[in-house]
């Protein structure tokens, strides 16, 4: 955290790229628009700061001389506050919104490197969450007593309800109804942070934690399901090494039966690269919990190395092809090859395929022509918090 001596800090600030309906993207606009990015960053910098262009829309800044957490955040509002006054271009109302990551910068020069890191991570972080900024916190790159601490707080949060499953809408492609939400989980911190799951899922995993959190998970979400209407289904992400665990089986018939649940509506994830080691252990598993008529994804598909061969048994029912494909489809031609590949493949063996990472409606477009059966992104929604979701699809 920021110390008491008065300390430099590394910020990154990013403009969002907004997909906006007015041609923000065209040559003219976005020469405006990074111009007015500049003018407001100028507003915002004091004149003992540095800041330097990274790329049209990103900046690094070194603030000089921020002694407290709470300058900081002083900062960071007033950077806020000056993103916040919209500008006019060519008569029309433009938004604009803006995140930043900081980190700690110390006074050496190798620091610089590392800062920028950590600032980038920060600033992943303040997207994730849909926050102004965030902080890198020196818990992000921990050591075992640090880890630990982290388990720790981890099992408070679960106790006391500091965990949370958000939900992220799943549409049909085609007619881009609701048809379902993926469960993210989503950790709530005293001082009023949403912290994403790839900041302790990994920790979660390497300890016992993960099995008490994935049971919660898979229990809430079902709970869940009996209020939602009869076609709507949840999917709950499940860590590799919990298929294997006999234990599995019978948390999830036990919550079905309790809650009244049909078994087809929940949806277990889980990644391709389980499928290389204990093959047939998992193939088995798979098949048991399909017995339960529970439907199956494989998660993040083609980052892994499986073969194509175990396609041919593979019991399950989804596909989904991972966001990095989805993402740089429209400018790659390898990428976008990989998606129509991963599509027919699905399609030959009866699966139906969801892609994730939708961030633009010309990219839902393509996939919809492309016979992708189900889009998840940000062009949709973002994970929603359980009550806003359910205001928001009147489920
Ligand atoms: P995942 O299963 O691949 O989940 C999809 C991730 O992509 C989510 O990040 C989601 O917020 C993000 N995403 C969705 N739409 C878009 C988009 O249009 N663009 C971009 N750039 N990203 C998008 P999130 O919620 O941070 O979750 C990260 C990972 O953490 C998940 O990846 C999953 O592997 C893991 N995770 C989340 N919840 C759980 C859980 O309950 N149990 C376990 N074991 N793992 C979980
Ligand atoms: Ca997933
Ligand atoms: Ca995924």
């Amino acid at each position: 955290m920021i110390s008491s001596t008065k300390n430099s800090v590394l910020g990154l600030v990013e403009l969002a790229d907004t997909d906006d309906p007015i041609n923000l993207h065209g040559s003219t606009s976005s020469r405006v628009l990074r111009d007015v990015f500049h003018d407001r960053l100028k507003g915002w910098v004091r004149s003992k700061d540095q800041w330097r262009l990274l790329n049209n829309n990103r900046v690094c800044v070194i603030l000089r001389d921020i002694g407290s957490q709470g300058e900081l955040e002083l900062a960071a509002a007033k950077l806020g506050r000056i993103f916040k006054e919209p500008y006019y271009h060519r008569g029309r109302l433009m938004p604009l919104e803006v995140s930043a990551g900081f980190a700690e910068l110390n006074g050496r020069d190798e620091d610089l490197k590392l800062a920028m890191q950590q600032a980038g991570i920060a600033l992943k972080q303040a997207q994730k969450s849909s926050q102004l900024f965030d902080v890198y916190l020196s818990e992000w790159g921990m050591d075992a007593s640090d880890e630990r601490e982290l388990v720790k707080q981890l099992e408070i949060a679960l106790e006391t309800g500091a965990l949370q499953l958000y939900y992220q809408p799943k549409v049909h492609a085609g007619y881009r109804s609701l048809i379902g939400a993926e469960a993210l989980m989503r950790w709530h911190t005293k001082d009023q942070k949403i912290i994403t799951p790839d900041q302790f899922i990994d920790v979660a995993e390497r300890h016992e934690i993960i099995k008490p959190m994935t049971w919660w998970a898979i229990k809430s979400a079902v709970a869940r399901l009996a209020r939602w209407p009869e076609q709507l289904s949840i999917a709950v992400n499940i860590s590799p090494a919990l298929l294997l665990e006999d234990e599995i089986m019978s948390v999830v018939q036990d919550a079905l039966e309790i809650h009244g649940v049909t078994p087809a509506r929940l949806n277990l994830e889980v990644t391709e690269n389980i499928m290389i080691d204990h093959q047939d252990l998992v193939l088995s598993q798979l098949a048991r919990l399909r017995d339960l008529d529970v439907k199956i994804s494989i998660d993040d598909f083609g980052t892994g190395f499986s073969s194509l061969a175990y396609f041919r048994d593979l019991p399950v029912d989804e596909i989904k092809i991972d966001k990095s494909f989805v993402l740089r489809m429209l400018e790659s031609e390898k990428d976008l090859a990989i998606v129509k590949a991963i599509i027919d493949l699905a399609h030959n063996f009866s699966l139906k395929v969801v892609a994730e990472g939708v961030e633009n409606l010309d990219i839902a477009n393509r996939l919809a022509e492309l016979h992708c059966d189900i889009l998840q992104g940000y062009v949709f929604d973002r994970p929603l918090p359980v009550e806003e979701f359910e205001k928001e699809y009147r489920v």
